[in-house]
């Protein structure tokens, strides 16, 4: 039955305890943060745990690699193990172990533990892609503030048990403590009311402990561990895993940090990323600096899914803060200003024409279609966050996506709230040739305080079919060969750990 027992993973920093020692050394249940699983591919997914006796305060654990025992079974009930072994799980990447299982069959489940002595981790099912898959089953998540809601839509994730959790960003926020409490905002005609229902555990986050015990805070959410343990996840951040509205090397407030804090702070946010995501790539440190390989494209059967980076390659923020909108200025139109960069412009480029699938997703943390603020005109007043805030950037993509790109379909988050959009060749001119479908997902429970303004300009922006800046959720979508189809998923009650989920919409799309 057992057909294979392994060893994974070289110990080459420090010292490795064998079990017997590891398990003497762990006084409490290590395995405190569940389990993950990531990067699936047709024949391979990456298992993810860390060891956390004690989460909040660095982890706990002796400052030597362990070794950490794993099983992975054909059933969930573990009647086929295939396979056991250990992998270490080193000091210096906070314990935690990035497991690549190779080997596996296309298309299939499969569920996994960790074990020390007789601390055993949650179990977790994973499952490898296929190209043949009849009917593809994605979520996709973004935006879980700590503070302003319960994790009730990823309870309802792990109840519908994808094939994979495509999350685009803002998993953890950076800032300090808030206060438990109602918030109200008053806007005309209307006061808005926000609750805090658990706080922080520190004040803003900048130091590489900072980072991971924010993670470990996160992470310690049953429902988000219910999410990770019932399918892997594709994972790229956004803003808040570093610091609001940062864009390569600049920070959202560059009086308050220098270039250099800056530099240390993006090392330690990107470490201690990677230390908590079923991720393959740890990021690349050359001195103080870090880069991480984020981009990736993945296959679905009939979706081939192209994960962008819009983060770490982007130009600065240009035309100044006006929120929700900026009115234009004239660094906007700088046709070398960039969102992916040029290198992920390619890539993105090659993986398109050489993709041959029948939908073509781009996961995009940020919006691609337009929305403005304005009563229209020649100027909108737009999110320069987004890529309203990068239009040559844009119209290269478009121009791109144009060029014979079967069925694109882009998903985004950041904006915390929820919209189904048609990108047009020209983004402000809705008569214009239609290149896109967007599905824009809410937020697992961040607040969306300018849904008023979203609302009140829903008239000039007539290329959205759907807008809910009300309610919290995620995303569920369903291809085959014949349809893709989108559900928006809301929430009750955001403040309410077990609140129910509903079904707001859904969407069937036929060919483009
Ligand atoms: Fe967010
Ligand atoms: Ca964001």
């Amino acid at each position: 039955m057992i057909n294979r027992r392994s060893f994974i993973g070289s110990a080459a920093a420090g010292i490795l305890l064998p079990a017997s020692l590891a398990r003497a050394a762990v006084k409490t249940n290590p395995f405190t943060l569940g389990v993950a699983s990531g990067c699936p591919r047709s024949d391979s997914v990456i298992l993810w745990t860390r060891l956390a006796p004690d989460p909040l305060q660095g982890g706990g654990m002796p400052p030597a690699d362990i070794a950490v025992g794993f099983r992975v079974w054909e059933d969930a009930e573990r009647r086929k193990l295939l396979r056991e072994g250990t992998v270490a799980a080193p000091a210096a990447d906070a314990h935690s172990v990035h497991l690549k299982l190779a080997g596996l069959r296309p298309g299939r489940e499969y569920w996994y533990s960790f074990t020390i002595g007789d601390f055993e981790s949650p179990l977790g099912r994973t499952r490898t892609t296929s190209r043949d898959t009849g009917n593809v089953r994605l979520a996709l998540a973004s935006c879980q503030s700590w503070q302003s809601g319960f994790y009730a839509a990823h309870s309802d994730i792990a109840t519908w048990a994808p094939d994979c959790v495509i999350h685009i960003g803002d998993y953890i926020y950076e800032g300090g403590i808030g206060t438990i409490g109602t918030r109200t905002v008053q806007k005309p005609g209307e006061t808005l009311s926000f609750r805090t229902v658990r706080l922080h555990n520190s004040a803003e986050i900048v130091t590489l402990w900072d980072y991971r015990n924010r993670y470990a805070l996160y992470k310690s959410d049953r429902a988000l561990q219910a999410a990770h343990a019932a399918a892997p996840w594709i994972v790229a951040m956004d803003d808040h895993e570093v610091d609001n509205n940062w864009a390569g090397d600049v920070p959202q407030d560059p009086w308050a940090q220098t270039p250099l804090e800056f530099r240390v702070r993006k090392l330690a946010a990107f470490k201690a990323w990677y230390e908590h995501m079923p991720v393959e790539r740890p990021p690349k440190i050359d001195g103080i600096s870090a880069s991480l390989a984020m981009n990736d494209v993945f296959r679905f059967g009939q979706a081939q899914v192209h994960l962008l980076d819009t983060r770490q390659h982007r130009s600065d923020q240009v035309c100044g803060e006006g929120f929700p909108g900026q009115a234009p200025c004239t660094e906007l139109g700088i046709a070398e200003r960039t969102l992916l960069g040029t290198a992920q412009e390619q890539w993105l480029a090659r993986e398109l024409r050489a993709s041959g699938a029948r939908y073509n997703v781009l996961a995009s943390q940020i919006w691609l279609s337009p929305w403005r603020f304005d009563a229209g005109g020649d100027a909108p007043e737009v999110n320069m966050d987004a890529w309203d805030g990068y239009p040559a950037a844009r119209q290269r993509l478009i121009g791109t996506l144009a060029d014979g790109v079967a069925n694109p379909v882009i998903i985004s988050g950041d904006w915390h709230c929820a919209a189904a959009m048609t990108l047009h060749e020209r983004p402000f001119d809705p008569s214009s040739r239609p290149i896109a479908r967007e599905f824009a997902g809410t937020s697992i429970s961040s607040d969306c305080g300018w849904m008023r303004e979203m609302e009140d300009s829903r008239a000039v922006n007539a290329h959205a079919r759907y807008l809910n800046a009300r309610h919290r959720g995620y995303c569920r979508f369903e291809a085959d060969a014949r349809h893709w189809t989108t559900t928006y998923r809301t929430v009750a009650d955001p403040y309410h750990a077990e609140s129910p989920v509903r079904t707001d919409v859904e969407m069937r799309l036929t060919d483009l």
